[in-house]
Parts: structure tokens; sequence; C-alpha cells
């Protein structure tokens, strides 16, 4: 099934990156509504709490010390734990099936072969160094917010500065300053040449992904019984990885991607899946390789999973009176970040 699963993986990224547009396009009307002082005719969508990772994180480490969903954008811990299961059950998958600026990457990439003929391999040493840079994001990150308790997390999170804490992102792509232009035009130059650049080497969500990957059963796993050892496979990975060298593919790096699944031209010598059992008796179908359609599912089935369960809790939506909206956001520009205890 060569092609099926990479017009499969596309269909669920663009629905995806449209999914995101839509909560972008309604959350700019809101706030819009709020600086010109009139009533919104559309409601904040809480799933623009899924562009704050750091949100997310704090929440989830409040949610872990006391035991409580917290109140305010509850549905950035929701998102984050729902993009950690998928690594955890699906390999790094979020990274190739879902994040839209993995998709973006991944069309820049694209663009770079188209005009330069090939992306550029940097030499291995160099390679894993940089490699080594998302993860020492990620480390400060973590270290950061797991040293802060509980109160520290509630008073950030309480004050105009946390609230609006979507606001002040959507604030920043907005009006963006001569600094933040020239490194994001760096980052897509340097993305065009070099295939995933930010995601290979700095992004630290798309490390914890990984990290957590690592536990996943699902492995892109290889039949040593029927490979030609054509390389078809390490050729076609965008992580490098030696595919066709491996019984199965355990790195931080494989994002499940299935390029090397569609490259391999031998007929059951690559597969996504389980452990295989080699028996002649026929294998039960959730131990077979996996068909596109079914991952899909499983990465959805998931997805919706933690959002539904959110909602039907109510612990998706951040209660926030509108007459606190109306009195913060005119005056979101001038808020300063309140600092940390
Ligand atoms: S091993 Fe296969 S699925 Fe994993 S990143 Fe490489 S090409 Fe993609
Ligand atoms: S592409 Fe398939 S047959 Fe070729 S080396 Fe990889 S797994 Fe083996």
């Amino acid at each position: 099934m060569p092609d099926r699963f990479q017009k499969t993986r596309r269909i669920v990224q663009y629905t995806f990156a449209a999914l995101n547009l839509w909560i972008a396009g309604q959350f700019l009307l809101w706030v819009l509504a709020f600086e010109r002082g009139v009533e919104p005719t559309v409601s904040r969508p809480a799933g623009v709490d899924g562009w704050l990772p750091i949100a997310g994180l704090m929440n989830t480490k409040y949610f872990f010390s006391t035991g409580q969903i917290p109140a305010i954008h509850p549905a950035a811990m929701v998102l984050f734990l729902a993009f950690c299961a998928i690594s955890l059950v699906a390999k790094k998958a979020f990274c190739s099936w879902l994040c839209p600026i993995g998709t973006l990457s991944e069309h820049l990439a694209l663009l770079g072969r188209k005009l330069f003929g090939k992306n550029l391999r940097l030499p291995r040493a160099l390679d894993v160094t940089l490699r080594g840079l998302k993860y020492l994001l990620l480390g400060f990150f973590v270290i950061f917010i797991v040293g802060m308790s509980a109160e520290v997390l509630t008073d950030f999170l309480s004050t105009p500065y946390g609230i609006l804490a979507d606001v002040k992102m959507l604030g920043f792509f907005r009006h963006l300053g001569p600094v933040a232009l020239l490194v994001l035009t760096v980052l897509a130059a340097l993305s065009l040449v070099v295939e995933q650049f930010w995601c290979r080497y700095l992004c630290p969500y798309g490390a914890l992904m990984g990290l957590l990957s690592l536990a996943s059963p699902l492995k892109i796993r290889r039949r040593v019984a029927l490979c030609t050892g054509c390389g078809h496979c390490a050729r076609a990975c965008p992580a490098a990885l030696a595919v066709d060298k491996l019984v199965q593919v355990r790195s931080a790096e494989c994002t499940a991607c299935m390029h090397c699944v569609a490259s391999c031209p031998t007929e059951g010598a690559l597969q996504f899946s389980l452990p295989i059992v080699e028996t002649s008796a026929p294998l039960p179908r959730y131990r077979r390789a996996l068909t596109p359609t079914a991952f899909a599912i499983l990465i959805a089935a998931l997805f919706c999973g933690f959002v539904l369960a959110a909602r039907a809790t109510d612990h998706w939506q951040t209660h926030i009176p509108d007459a606190v909206y109306r009195q913060l956001i005119p005056n979101a520009g001038q808020l300063a970040h309140p600092g940390l205890r």
C-alpha cells in the first residue's frame, strides 16, 4: 500500500491545519470585538489553548500536584495530554500527522527540493550535536516548570497576563517586530535547505513527544527474511535513520511519517505494527501491519477522546466573564510579564 499512507497522512495533516486556521480566524474575530468595544458575535474557541504549550505544561504540573483540573486554559492541558498519549501509543505521529508547524516545515522542504534539486543533509557529527539543542531547551522548560509550586502556578495563570496568554500570543503574530520577523525568516529559509530544520533541531515540544514515543508499542519493523537490502527506506527517511539496518526503529527521531514504508518495493518487508510474530497461523488483525486508515482512526480517536471527555466534564473552556475580557483586552499590548516568584 505504498502511496495510501502518504495520501491518508496528507488528508489528516490538511484537516488539522484547516481546523487550526478556523480556530485562529474565530479567535481573531473574538479579540477584535473586544478591542473595538462591541459585542462578540463568536465565542472564544478553547482550542486556541493548543498554541500555549507552556501553559499546557504548567497546568499539567498543577493537575499532578493538586489532583485538580485548572480553571484557566484547561484546554492547554487537555491537548498537551492528548498529544502525549498519541506519542505513547503511536510514535511521534503528532509531529508528522497533526502539528501545523510540522506540515508547514515539510512543505518548505518540498519547495526547497523543487528550487534546489534536493535538501541538504548535514554531516553526521554536526547533525547529532544540533539535535541535542531541542533536548536542552526541553530540559530548561521542564526544570523551570516542575520546580514551581501549585500556588505559584495559580498566581501566574490568574494574573491578567496569564488570562490573556492566548491574546498575547495572537498579538505576537499580528504585530511582528523586526527581530521576530528576522528570526522567522531565517528559520523558514533554513527549512527550505535542511529538511525539518526547526522540528529536527530546535522544537522542545517535538523533543518531548520523541522521548515519550520511545515507549510506543507500535514501531516501524523490518522483516529481515523478506528484506532485499536495497536501502530505499533509509534514503527516504527524513530523519536519516538507518532503517535498512534495523529490525525495529526505536529512535526518538522517528515520526511515523511512513516515507520508508511507502518507498519499500518489497511487499511485507517493512511495516508499522506491534512486534512481529513469525508464525504460519493467521495473525489476529491487531497484530498485522497497521493500515493507513486504521492509523488515522487511532490518532483521531485519541485526540477526539480527550477533547470530548473535557467538553463533557466542562473542563474545556476557560470560564472568565466577558466583562473581564472587555476590561483587559483593549490594554493587552501594555501587559508586561508579571515575573515568577
Ligand atoms: S523511520 Fe520511517 S517512519 Fe520513521 S521517520 Fe524515518 S521514514 Fe519516517
Ligand atoms: S526498502 Fe524494504 S526491501 Fe529495501 S532495505 Fe528497506 S525494508 Fe529492505
